[in-house]
C-alpha cells in the first residue's frame, strides 16, 4: 500500500480517539487514498468517487469518516453496498475494528446471501448505524420492510465495477430509489468504465474524482518466484518449500476443490496442519476455518480464489500458487495477499512444462520480475530440518518443564551413552524425517524459453497497413517494442509477422477478443507461412533477421494457448466469486478496453 511520507492521521484532523484506535490497529500513516478521502468527507462534505482496489486500505479512507460523523441513532445511517459476501464481512470487520477506542461505539450489521435471515432480522430489529450488504439481500430486506433507508447520511459503492460486472447495474439503482435524496454519495471502483460514470451522473450530483496508483501496491514488498516443476512432483515440492522456510503463515491456491481436497489431506498426512477452504464449504465451516487460520492456531490455508477472495488476513508470509490462475488479475489478487501493509512477503509458483508460456505473459502484462528459483534439494531440507530440530530442543530446554521424564532418563543415561539415548529419542520422534532416502524424488525439469512465433494478422494493403503502420499498431496496442518485431510481411488483406515468443503471447492475449470475418484478428500462423529474405521494406518495415531468429518454436504449438482461457488483463474481468445468493459467477472475460484501445488504434490509421 502506498502511504505519503509526511502527513499523519493526526494532521488530517481526527479525534483522540480515534488516533488511539488507529494506533491500537498498527496504522501508523494514512495510505494515499485515505489522505485526500478522509479530508473531503470531513471537511467538505463531498461526494467521492475512489478510484482504487483492495489493499490500498479503502475501506478505512471511508469507515473513518463514518466513525467520526455518525452518532448512534435509531435508524441505519449508512449503507455499503459490495458485491460479495466476503466482501460485506470484511468490510463490517474492517469498520468494527476501527472503533476498538471509540466511546460512543456504532453499530455495524453485514446481510448477504448465503446467511440465515434470522440472523439477520435478528441483527437488523435492534438499533443499527451501518449496514453492510449485497444487493440482492439488501433489496429482500428492503421488499420485507426489515429495512429502512429513508434516513440515510450516507450510501457506499464499494467494488462499484465488481457489482456491475456481475448484473447488479439494476438492483443498485433500485436501491438508490428507496434512498433519500440528500444522503452523501461515495463510489469506490478499481476501474472506471463508462457505465460507472452514468450511474454516479444519474445518482451522484456534483462530486469528486480522487484516485490513486495501485499497480504497484501489493507486489513490491513481495519476492515473486516460479518453480519449473512437473504436475506428479508439485505435491513434493510444497513440503520441501514449506520445510525449508523458517516462520510461515501461507495461502496456498489451488485451482479446484479436489486439488485442494487433495493437498489440503495429503499435508495433514504429513504432518502439516492445513485447513481447506472452496466454494463447497459451508458458510458456518467456513467462518471457524477462518478464524482459526487467523488466529493462527492453522497456518496453512489452502483454498480456490473463489474461496480466497475477500479475506482479510494480514501477515501472510507466503502465497503458493499450486495451480497457476485462471488469469493475470487473479495472479495479481493472489500474491497481493502477501507483502501488505508495510510488510515483506514470497510468492511462489509452480509451472509445468507445459505452464511456462502463462508465467512469461504474467510477467510481460504485471511488468513484474519473477525469478527463477530451484526446488531444495534433500541436502538442503535435512539441513533445515536439523537446524529446526536443535532450535524446538533448545527451546524445551529453556521452559525446563521436563520434569516427569527425569526419572526415565536418569535410567537410561546409567544403561547407555548419552549420544545413544539422544539419538534413539530423536528418531522416536521423527522416524525417518532425517534420512534422505525418505524423500520422493524429484526431476528436474529444464524449460527451454528460446525461440520465436510467426504471428498471421488479418490486416493487410487493402485495410491501408504498410509494414511500418503495421509494426507501429502492433507497439500501440501490444506494447511489443520494433525491435522485436521481424520479417513483416504485408499481403493484399493479410500480413505475417515473428517476434520472440513472450511478445507472441502478449500479443496473442491483447487482441484475443476481435474478429476480422469470422477469423480471429491475431493468430499462430501455419507451418508454411511466407517468409523474406533479410533487408528492408522501402517503406521501413523490417524485414529480415527472420532466419536469425531461427524461425517459429514448434514445442509450443499445442500449447495451453490454443484453448485461450487466459482472461483479460482488466481487473473488470474478474475471476470467479460467489455472488449476492452464495452463487457463484462464472468469469465472465470482458473486451472493455482492450476493444476500445484497438478500436482507437484502428481508426487513428485509417
Ligand atoms: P483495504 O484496501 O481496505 O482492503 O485494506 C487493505 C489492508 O490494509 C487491510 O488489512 C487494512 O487493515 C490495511 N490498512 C488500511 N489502512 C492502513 C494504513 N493506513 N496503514 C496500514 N495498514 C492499513
Amino acid at each position: 500500500m502506498t502511504t505519503h511520507e509526511n502527513i499523519t492521521f493526526a494532521e488530517l484532523g481526527l479525534s483522540l480517539q480515534m488516533l488511539a484506535s488507529l494506533e491500537k490497529k498498527g496504522f501508523e500513516k494514512p495510505s494515499a487514498i485515505q489522505e485526500q478521502v478522509i479530508p473531503l468527507l470531513l471537511n467538505w462534505d463531498k461526494n467521492v468517487i475512489g478510484q482504487a482496489a483492495t489493499g490500498t486500505g479503502k475501506t478505512a479512507a471511508f469507515g473513518i469518516p463514518l466513525l467520526e460523523t455518525l452518532l448512534h441513532e435509531s435508524h441505519p445511517q449508512a449503507l455499503i453496498m459490495v458485491p460479495t459476501r466476503e466482501l460485506a464481512i470484511q468490510v463490517a470487520e474492517e469498520i468494527n475494528s476501527l472503533q476498538a477506542d471509540l466511546k460512543n461505539k456504532l453499530s455495524i450489521v453485514s446481510i448477504y446471501g448465503g446467511q440465515s435471515y434470522d440472523i439477520q432480522l435478528r441483527a437488523l430489529k435492534k438499533w443499527v448505524d451501518i449496514v453492510v450488504g449485497t444487493p440482492w439481500r439488501i433489496i429482500d430486506h428492503l421488499h420485507r420492510k426489515t429495512l429502512k433507508l429513508q434516513e440515510i447520511s450516507y450510501m457506499i459503492l464499494d467494488e462499484a465495477d465488481e457489482m456491475l460486472n456481475m448484473g447488479f447495474v439494476d438492483d443498485i439503482e433500485e436501491i438508490f430509489k428507496q434512498t433519500n435524496e440528500d444522503k452523501k454519495v461515495l463510489l469506490f471502483s478499481a476501474t472506471m468504465p463508462k457505465v460507472i460514470l452514468n450511474v454516479a451522473k444519474k445518482y451522484m450530483g456534483d462530486y469528486q474524482l480522487v484516485s490513486v496508483q495501485t499497480t504497484q501496491m501489493t507486489t513490491t514488498q513481495t519476492t515473486q518466484i516460479y518453480f519449473e516443476v512437473r504436475e506428479s512432483d508439485k505435491f513434493e515440492a510444497l513440503c520441501r518449500i514449506i520445510d525449508i522456510e523458517s516462520d510461515f503463515y501461507w495461502i496456498v491456491f489451488c485451482k479446484t476443490k479436489l486439488d485442494c481436497d487433495f493437498v489440503t489431506t495429503k499435508l495433514n498426512e504429513r504432518g502439516y496442519q492445513a485447513q481447506g477452504l472452496h466454494g463447497d464449504v459451508q458458510q458456518k465451516q467456513r467462518e471457524r476455518i477462518l478464524k482459526s487460520f487467523k488466529d493462527r492456531k492453522v497456518k496453512i490455508l489452502v483454498a480456490t480464489d473463489v474461496a480466497a477472495r475477500g479475506i482479510d488476513v494480514n501477515d501472510i508470509s507466503h502465497v503458493i500458487n499450486y495451480s497457476l490462475p485462471q488469469d493475470t488479475e487473479s495472479y495479481v489478487h493472489r500474491v497481493g495477499r502477501t507483502g501488505r501493509a508495510g510488510k515483506t512477503g514470497k510468492a511462489i509458483t509452480f509451472v509445468t512444462p507445459q505452464e511456462y508460456r502463462k508465467i512469461v505473459l504474467i510477467q510481460k502484462v504485471t511488468k513484474t520480475d519473477i525469478q527463477k528459483g530451484s526446488i531444495p534439494s534433500t541436502d538442503e531440507i535435512m539441513q533445515a530440518r536439523r537446524l529446526k530440530l536443535k532450535a524446538d530442543i533448545d527451546s524445551v530446554l529453556a521452559g525446563q518443564k521436563y520434569q516427569q521424564y527425569s526419572e526415565v532418563a536418569n535410567y537410561l543415561l546409567e544403561n547407555f551413552t548419552p549420544e545413544a539415548v539422544v539419538a534413539a529419542l530423536l528418531k522416536l520422534n521423527y522416524q525417518d524425517g532425517l534420512t534422505p532416502d525418505s524423500f520422493k524424488q524429484i526431476n528436474e525439469v529444464s524449460i527451454d524459453t528460446t525461440g520465436t512465433s510467426r504471428l498471421f494478422i488479418a490486416l493487410g494493403r487493402k485495410g491501408g497497413y504498410t509494414p511500418r503502420s503495421l509494426v507501429d499498431f502492433i507497439q500501440t496496442e501490444a506494447g511489443v517494442s520494433p525491435r522485436d518485431i521481424d520479417d513483416v510481411r504485408v499481403m493484399e488483406d493479410f500480413s505475417f509477422v515473428t517476434v520472440p515468443f513472450a511478445d507472441a503471447e502478449v500479443i496473442l492475449h491483447v487482441f484475443a477478443k476481435q474478429n476480422k470475418g469470422g477469423r480471429s484478428l491475431v493468430s499462430k500462423a501455419k507451418d508454411k507461412t511466407p517468409q523474406l529474405r533479410a533487408g528492408r521494406d522501402s517503406d521501413g518495415g523490417s524485414r529480415g533477421g527472420y532466419s536469425s531468429r531461427g524461425g517459429r518454436d514448434g514445442r509450443w504449438d499445442r500449447s495451453f494457448w490454443a484453448s485461450r482461457a487466459w482472461g483479460s488483463q482488466r481487473s473488470f474481468s474478474g475471476g470467479n466469486r460467489s455472488d449476492d445468493r452464495g452463487f457463484r459467477r462464472e468469469d465472465k472475460a470482458s473486451s472493455y478496453g482492450r476493444g476500445e484501445n484497438a478500436k482507437r488504434g484502428q481508426g487513428r490509421r485509417r
